[in-house]
């Protein structure tokens, strides 16, 4: 319990926890973005389904493009051409499939027509300005497998192969608890001496949303024993997860612990990264169960780091970190912490790259480091950091 225990063991200590995606359901194309594929989507169909003029021009055959060619059609977008007799060309728009016997198409811009005959300016090699049936999906190739997160242009695939709707996994809910004595809702009135305004709740229930969780939001919970047992108890109820911010240390006041531990099974880590140090995890009942840190700044990062490869995991995502970039340290770290930093940074754009300029304030209480910041730097333990360094970043909004 007093040691520090290193993310990357905790983290695989929870997600080996996590429970088996929920069952399939179709989904609408229209309402799938955010969802999680359940199935490996194979295309009927080649993209496109014809070789296609990617031009407005003039398509013929390659080995004719130095001659003098009467041009004896024209093909729209949505049509198709008769088949072209060598010695000839087709006028052609953007997207119109090429007539049989063409294998190339001239820009307009390349060529000269006088008395409906072609005269192009420059070579043409085969397959010049031409888009190649299946060229962006061959047909029976997979269009995206299972555990894929559906992204706007991931539909936009999808609808291009036909699909009115996928089979995703089943909506998760996560019901959130905030504890503490001290809270109040913003808009229930003014702040008594010793209050403050509860803004976990606000912050954790819009990153579940931003992840196509559905929110079920058991309020504020006073530091009581049995007050914290009861909306536990209740947060189980439908709940895919229940995530809770605050009580989780080892003071007087805090008795998320001790009652999970009545109820269920419970692991608690002082997790060895900065800011976000205790955490909990465990089960009540059969539901999943995770106690954040209180501190606005804590919540931010635990949830990105902890609870949100978990959750991705449990909906059936097979992506669950976000790509590690690179900076040039706009700061330095003289002395060597004992737990694993992540910094509040800004990118400044340089011509060598970005550079991670350091939030002034990095309490884990001051949650405006979080929305001044667009990264966090990833500061090792035991490591110091000299300016110009390369650090790891990590991008807010990626998460
Ligand atoms: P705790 O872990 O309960 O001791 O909370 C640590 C710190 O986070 C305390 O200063 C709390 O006031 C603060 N805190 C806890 N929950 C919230 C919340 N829901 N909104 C804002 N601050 C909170
Ligand atoms: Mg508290």
């Amino acid at each position: 319990m007093s040691a520090l225990t290193p993310l990357p063991e905790a983290l695989q200590h929870i997600l080996a926890a996590a429970p088996l995606p929920p069952p399939a359901e179709p989904c609408p194309l229209p309402d799938a973005r955010g969802r999680v594929l359940a199935e490996a989507v194979t295309s009927p169909i080649a993209v496109p389904g014809a070789d296609n003029s990617a031009m407005d021009g003039y398509a013929l055959r390659a080995d004719d493009a130095g001659l003098a060619l009467p041009v004896t059609q024209r093909i729209v977008a949505g049509s198709c051409g008769e088949p072209l007799e060598p010695g000839t060309a087709a006028r052609i728009f953007t997207g119109a499939p090429l007539p049989p016997g063409a294998d190339a198409v001239a820009m307009q811009e390349d060529c000269t027509l006088r008395d409906g005959v072609l005269n192009i300016r420059t070579g043409l090699l085969p397959g010049e300005n031409v888009r190649p049936r299946g060229q962006d999906l061959a047909a029976g190739a997979e269009v995206l497998p299972a555990g894929w997160r559906l992204r706007p242009q991931d539909l936009g695939l999808l609808a291009s192969v036909g699909r009115a709707s996928v089979d995703v996994y089943r909506r998760l809910r996560v019901a959130i608890l905030s504890t503490g004595d001290e809270l109040v809702e913003p808009g229930s009135g003014e702040l008594a001496p010793g209050m403050l305004y509860n803004s976990n709740r606000y912050t954790l229930a819009g990153l579940l949303a931003a992840l196509g969780v559905e929110v079920v939001d058991g309020g504020i919970v006073p530091d009581d024993p049995g007050a914290t047992r009861r909306a536990l108890q209740d947060a189980t109820a439908g709940s895919d997860l229940v995530i809770t911010s605050g009580g989780v240390s080892v003071g007087e006041e805090d008795h998320v612990r001790a009652q999970v531990l009545r109820l269920g099974e419970l692991s608690l880590w002082k997790l060895a990264i900065k800011p976000g140090k205790p955490l909990a995890f465990g089960h009540i009942g059969n539901v999943p169960f995770l106690g954040l840190p209180g501190n606005p700044t804590s919540v931010y990062v635990t949830f990105n780091l902890v609870a949100r490869p978990f959750l991705l995991k449990m909906q059936g995502a097979t992506s669950l970190v976000p790509p590690v970039l690179r900076a040039r340290a706009g700061f330095s770290v003289d002395r060597p912490g004992g737990r694993c930093d992540y910094l509040r940074v800004s990118l400044e754009q340089t011509v060598d790259g970005p550079v991670a300029r350091r939030f002034d304030n990095q309490s884990s209480g001051v949650l405006s480091s979080v929305c001044y910041s667009q990264a966090l730097a990833v500061v090792p333990a035991g490591a110091t950091v000299t300016a110009g360094d390369p650090v790891d970043i990590l991008l807010l909004d990626l998460f």
